[in-house]
């Protein structure tokens, strides 16, 4: 069998994807009997013409000479972005084609379009390689796990964040420099607000969420928390805790309810999770009746996510059904309805009768303390103190820290990180 690709769209991942096709194309051939002929490259830079010399093939710089194209059965979409891509995409299926991509800002928004126009055209939409990059996970939760129910599902799913918070504990550095370190060592990109701020987490979580429990939810709905904020002395205190801060994803299933959200996360030494590092991905799932599974891996990158993008292009090729997941109905718990242990950092005057003040608040909203410790003494100076609550409700302690922070022997605001003990 052959298939007729066309590549749109020639970056990181999209020449990588091109370099592997040439160098494992035999072998695929040789395991699965399938010839891949990519048969057009598609780039707004002109500069990329010199691809199709060296991969032999038919370069333009306007995708619909590859839609068009009736010769071409699988369009491989990696641009990014919404627009044009939700457009090429679309077209894609409407003229019978498969579609591979990688795009998760898209489908976070247009999935459900998406998904929906591939059944109706009886079309195959790949998308291993918009969740966690090389990590095989897409297929493993929609084929492997394809009898089993998700209860609940933790992500470190982006590793520029991953990196900057490993990269501030080992070198014991603060955020803006663990950032600049980062871009020098191409783990984030210029404009890393994406990253950071943990809308390429969200991204992948709503993916996550219509693989685990058929939802789309709405992404300008769901918690959504960066890590900008972390300061070192959060870093170093956590650690003295025996925990790591990690920029979570999760989603928990409580009867019809999906708990969802994106923000960092304090998550126990002990846990495999806290031995993620560098720009590594971890997905840990806790599902019935397979009981917990760890996906790990390369998370980005344009040569590790190639892998991902090739492995679609085989499997939408041999086009057996696609991944479509009926849907579900679920409502969205509100992050003030959310309850957890938290780490609260404060910035304390010295001086006697703090320490109650900030006790009597808690006490007022029912937050109890597990422990606390005055880090530093300095007399009238704003030193760290930093508690542990025992499990409290998400709004009383937010309501605490507001009364707290209006004091003026705090210097505000108060740190504040959930505890997820996995
Ligand atoms: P990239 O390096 O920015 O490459 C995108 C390429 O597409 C650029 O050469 C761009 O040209 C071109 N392009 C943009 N609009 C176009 C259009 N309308 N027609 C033709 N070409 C167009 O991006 P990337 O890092 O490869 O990422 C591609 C996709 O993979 C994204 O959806 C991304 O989220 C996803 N992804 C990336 C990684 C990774 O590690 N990089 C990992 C997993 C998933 P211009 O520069 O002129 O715009």
């Amino acid at each position: 069998m052959i298939t007729r690709v066309g590549i749109i769209g020639l970056g990181n991942v999209g020449e990588a994807t091109l370099k592997l096709l040439k160098k494992s194309s035999s072998l695929i051939a040789h395991r699965t009997s399938l010839k891949i002929d990519v048969k057009g490259i598609c780039d707004s830079q002109s500069s990329k013409r010199r691809l199709s010399s060296k991969f032999s093939t038919f370069f333009t710089t306007n995708p619909y000479d590859l839609i068009n194209d009736p010769k071409i059965d699988v369009i491989v979409e990696l641009i990014g972005g919404i627009d044009p891509a939700r457009k090429i995409i679309i077209e894609s299926l409407k003229k019978q084609k498969n579609v591979v991509t990688a795009n998760k800002a898209l489908l976070a928004q247009s999935g459900n379009e998406i998904f929906s126009l591939a059944e109706s055209k009886q079309r195959r939409v790949g998308f291993e390689a918009s969740v966690c990059g090389a990590i095989p996970l897409i297929k493993s939760i929609s084929e492997g796990l394809v009898g089993c129910e998700v209860r609940n599902l933790y992500g470190i799913v982006n590793g520029t964040t991953n990196y900057i918070l490993y990269q501030m504990g080992k070198a014991h550095i603060d955020f803006a420099s663990a950032l600049a370190d980062a871009k020098l060592h191409g783990f984030a990109e210029r404009k890393a607000s994406f990253d950071i701020e943990g809308i390429d987490s969200l991204h992948k979580l709503c993916i996550l969420c219509y693989l685990c429990f058929g939802v789309w939810p709405k992404p300008d709905k769901i918690y959504t928390e960066g890590i900008s904020k972390i300061s070192l002395l959060d870093i170093i205190y956590t650690r003295q805790l025996n925990y790591r801060i990690k920029l979570l994803a999760l989603a928990k299933k409580e009867k019809n309810t999906l708990d969802i959200r994106v923000h960092p996360a304090l998550v126990p030494v002990s846990h495999p999770f806290s031995q993620t590092t560098l720009a590594y991905n971890a997905v840990y799932l806790d599902t019935y009746p397979a009981g917990n599974l760890l996906f790990y891996g390369q998370g980005a990158g344009g040569t590790a996510t190639s892998s991902s993008v090739v492995s679609d292009i085989v499997n939408v090729s041999f086009n057996t059904r696609g991944f479509s997941r009926k849907q579900e109905n679920f409502s969205f718990k509100n992050i003030k309805a959310t309850s957890s242990r938290y780490y609260i950092r404060l910035m304390a005057k010295d001086r006697p009768g703090v320490l109650a003040m900030i006790s009597r608040v808690l006490a007022s909203l029912n937050i109890s303390i597990a422990s606390v410790s005055q880090k530093e003494r300095n007399k009238e100076q704003f030193v760290p103190i930093v508690m542990i609550t025992h499990e409290a409700k998400e709004e009383s302690v937010k309501k605490a820290l507001s009364k707290i922070d209006s004091s003026s022997l705090i210097k505000n605001p108060t740190q504040l990180i959930r505890i997820e003990d996995l």
